[in-house]
């Protein structure tokens, strides 16, 4: 078994962005929902908060601010 370094692999933390129903730290990156609004692209740790979101959208957009 070899081990092999990943130098393309580089630290970026923008890579992470915050989910506006529960303010949780998630990867821009993995396989989680997310949804286009008409200022930005917004992601969400599980389907629950993403559900939470479609539901009022607004009310999570404007905490933000
Ligand atoms: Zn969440």
């Amino acid at each position: 078994m070899s081990i092999r370094r990943h130098n393309h692999h580089r630290h970026q933390p923008a890579e992470t962005v915050t989910d506006p129903v529960c303010g949780m730290r998630i990867s821009k990156y993995g396989a989680t929902p997310r949804r286009e609004t008409a200022s930005s692209l917004v992601h969400f740790c599980s389907a629950d908060c993403a559900s939470a979101f479609d539901g009022d959208p607004a009310r999570y957009l404007r905490a933000r601010e």
